[in-house]
């Protein structure tokens, strides 16, 4: 009887298991996709004025630049009427054009 050591094969592979990729709510791709509605669209009596400074306001930010649909929620339509409208109200110097 001679030693043979045994060669058992002993070097199972281990899978890693990965499992991030089923985390999808951390997916920054996949971010909560809420919709959006632009709010002069979803409410008609909202009238924008130009000469009204507290409404023309919230469509400028603390240095005068219009802010972007993405935070004024304004569809393609809207956001050109905001446009137009802070513009106006630059030149009648009810907002600044530049500030700080
Ligand atoms: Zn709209």
């Amino acid at each position: 009887m001679s030693d043979k050591k045994s060669n058992n094969r002993n070097n199972k592979k281990k899978r890693f298991n990965n499992n991030n990729n089923s985390d999808e709510e951390f997916n920054p791709k996949f971010r909560k996709m809420r919709k959006k509605v632009c709010s002069m669209c979803a409410n008609k009596e909202i009238v924008l004025d130009y000469k009204n400074y507290d409404q023309m306001k919230k469509f400028v930010n603390e240095k005068g630049k219009i802010l972007p649909r993405r935070a004024t929620g304004a569809c393609a339509k809207h956001q050109r009427e905001i446009t137009q409208a802070v513009k106006r109200a630059r030149h009648i110097a009810i907002l600044p054009y530049t500030q700080g």
